[in-house]
């Protein structure tokens, strides 16, 4: 039996939280099948806050009809063990009715009730490809800021495009809670860690080393360029060259480099960096799951 405490209900945590006023409270929001990544973020809000509450809620607004809502990895007692460890205060794992009290359906054109759009930063990348997501994400975001009052909320660079609409969102919504983006934590071979890895048997996770080895080609062209402003292309060379090396039946979903606040599309990088991300389909035996991960460029 784990001795943190599970919140169930929106009631329990606003009561948790009014005993608790005055206190740094930091929130670390996951969809559960808790991994080092993860843990990454507990350890950071454990470290710079009085409490930290988990999330443990897989989300259904954010998957389309078609995505892997019913068989998304789900296990809560392994979860709490993996939380065993640290310092938290708090777990809280809602039923979807306690998030959605109006219900939920995925086919979006028979959604009905109030969702919430951050327009600008979810048009592209991820959001041209999964168009529900990012309005499920804010929309749940939204919510559990509203709910937890978190000091800070923790999100994982991993999800680069997330922390950007969180970001907008807390700031165009004047919420009172700081937004803590934490690096990507990676398995030895450079993937990173996710979730979804627990699909992919261990030779191909060996495989997918090159979605990595490919941002750091790129990161490295970058870094060896004497321009200021460093084309666009010289990047992407670099990684298309590794990228050669991927499986035939492996499809890109996209490629970019983008500006890291806005993630518009950059034709050079200069004094602010930029973001490259990318997405890649890895066929597992009848179906295929996509992986995502990007790399920060930045003068030092
Ligand atoms: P998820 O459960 O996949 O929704 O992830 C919950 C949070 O953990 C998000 O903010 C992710 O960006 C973050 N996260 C997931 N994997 C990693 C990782 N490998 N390193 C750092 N943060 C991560």
């Amino acid at each position: 039996m784990s001795r943190i405490p599970v919140l169930r209900t929106v009631q329990q945590v606003r009561a948790w939280r009014r005993q608790r006023l005055g206190e740094l409270v930091g929130f670390v929001p996951t969809m559960g099948a808790l991994h080092a990544g993860h843990c990454h973020l507990v350890a950071k809000s454990t470290a710079h806050n009085d409490r930290t509450v988990v999330l443990i809620f897989v989300n259904p607004l954010q998957f389309a009809p078609h995505e892997d809502l019913d068989t998304y990895p789900r296990n809560m007692d392994r979860d709490l063990a993996t939380l065993a460890p640290y310092n938290v205060d708090a777990v809280f794992a809602p039923k979807v009715l306690e998030m959605y009290p109006g219900g939920i359906v995925l086919d979006r054109d028979q959604q009905r009730g109030a969702f919430v759009l951050v327009q600008g930063c979810l048009e592209t990348l991820e959001g041209a490809l999964r168009p529900q997501f990012f309005r499920g994400v804010a929309t749940v975001v939204t919510k559990l800021l509203n709910v937890v009052t978190p000091t800070r909320v923790y999100f994982g660079q991993k999800d680069a495009q997330q922390c950007v609409v969180v970001k907008n969102l807390v700031r165009d919504l004047l919420i009172d809670t700081e937004v803590c983006v934490e690096s990507t934590l990676r398995e030895p071979n450079g993937l990173a860690m996710l979730s979804r890895n627990e699909y992919l048997l261990p030779a191909l996770k060996d495989q997918c080393l090159v979605i990595y080895e490919g941002l750091r080609a790129g990161e490295a062209a970058f870094a060896s360029s004497p321009l200021a402003e460093v084309p666009v292309l010289v990047v992407l060379d670099a990684i298309h060259g590794v990228y050669l090396k991927m499986p035939l039946l492996w499809a890109v979903d996209y490629l970019a480099v983008s500006h890291p606040d806005t993630l518009a599309d950059v034709e050079t990088v200069g004094a602010d960096g930029a973001t490259v991300s990318v997405a890649v389909k890895v066929p597992v035996g009848e179906s295929t799951v996509r992986l995502i991960d990007n790399i920060q460029l930045k003068r030092v």
